[in-house]
């Protein structure tokens, strides 16, 4: 939906697939912005970027892929955006109201 919140069809709250609800109706505690960087399986831990360690029973791994940007000339430039994730729909969405 980085379209729609570009154009403005959508906002943030519209763009979540699922809203906090749901997440607290199943049980999950959802973490935004908190990289996991260790991952110990023979203790079924995890480390995420702050220190913090975090238990699991079962561990599901699902820390899907970066596109490739090929080399372009003048990519560098301003007013020259890849059109992958949120934060580059809300540079994109700054640039065109500037
Ligand atoms: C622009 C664009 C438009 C698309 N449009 C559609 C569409 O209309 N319909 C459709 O079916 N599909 C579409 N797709 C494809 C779809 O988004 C992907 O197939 C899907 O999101 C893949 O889900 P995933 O859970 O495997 O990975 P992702 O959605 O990429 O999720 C992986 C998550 O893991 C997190 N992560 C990675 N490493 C770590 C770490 N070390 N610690 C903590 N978190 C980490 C990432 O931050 C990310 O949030 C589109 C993709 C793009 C880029």
């Amino acid at each position: 939906m980085i379209s729609d919140l570009v154009s403005g069809k959508a906002d943030l709250q519209k763009m979540k697939c699922k809203n906090d609800d749901f997440f607290a109706k199943y049980g999950t505690e959802v973490r935004i912005n908190k990289k996991v960087t260790a991952l110990n399986i023979s203790e079924k831990t995890l480390t995420l970027e702050d220190g913090e360690k975090v238990s699991y029973d079962k561990l599901l791994l699902a820390t899907g892929g970066k596109p490739f940007v090929p080399k372009m000339e003048g990519q560098e430039k301003d007013g020259v955006f890849t059109f992958t994730t949120l934060s580059d729909a809300q540079r994109l969405a700054a640039k065109l109201i500037a």
